[in-house]
């Protein structure tokens, strides 16, 4: 069986500027070569994502670095501007991400595992299930047009897999590459080492990606599940 990416417009729902990179861009990377429209929806600005030397005017950074992230993988970049630790699902982030799925109209989102180890995850993954629904209702109002059809959701892997139990595997082996480069845009993140040669958070996504890939037999993979509710399932 071949996983087939055509004609799908897949965005990432992902809470800060390096979690798809880390989580999911091989299986983008994948979806665009398949000619799939791509998107990264970050909802967070980095802005408290401190190196050891304080950077001033790091959320201004940290745009800059998803940017050129997202450039490498040629996809389309959608920001919340939410701050770092203040992400809950609550009326005003829902209509955000509303607006941005009505703006992007994916036929597949990826979203955060909802028990990831982080708050700012947690509250990602209730608002990108949340606007799956509510992007479709005519009583929610935006700018942008109500979509018509309900998007598809996948839950992603958690970082460092921790307590995620995969339902299907997409082989991301030519894409490894890609992913480091695209963490490596991410410079403030990676002087939070104690070393500054030193990036754990890139030998963390390689492992990661040997192991799922090793659980599938292949050289590198990305894990996730789908989320089977109403509306978001499809057949394949
Ligand atoms: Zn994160």
């Amino acid at each position: 069986m071949r996983l087939d990416f055509s004609d799908e417009r897949v965005l990432a729902v992902v809470a800060h500027p390096d979690d798809a990179d880390y989580l999911c861009a091989g299986t983008l990377a994948r979806a665009k070569a398949d000619g799939a429209e791509i998107g990264i929806c970050v909802l967070c600005q980095g802005d408290r994502g401190q190196p050891a030397v304080p950077i001033e005017n790091l959320a201004d950074v940290r745009r800059g670095e998803m940017a050129a992230a997202a450039e490498l993988l040629q996809a389309a970049l959608l920001r919340g501007q939410f701050s770092d630790g203040c992400l809950v699902d609550d009326p005003e982030a829902r209509k955000t991400l509303v607006e941005l799925y009505r703006r992007f109209r994916p036929t597949l989102v990826l979203a955060h595992w909802p028990g990831d180890y982080h708050s700012d995850h947690r509250a990602a993954s209730a608002l990108a299930e949340a606007a799956s629904w509510y992007c479709t209702s005519t009583g929610h109002e935006s700018r942008a047009a109500v979509m018509r059809d309900q998007p598809a959701l996948w839950w992603m892997d958690t970082i460092n897999m921790t307590g995620f139990e995969p339902g299907f595997y997409v082989d991301v082996t030519q894409y490894v590459d890609l992913k480091r480069r695209m963490l490596a845009c991410h410079k403030s993140q990676l002087e939070r080492g104690e070393d500054g040669d030193f990036s754990p958070l890139e030998q963390q996504m390689v492992r990661q990606c040997d192991a799922r890939g090793a659980q599938a037999t292949v050289a590198a993979a990305e894990a996730f599940r789908a989320h089977l509710v109403w509306k978001r399932i499809r057949a394949w």
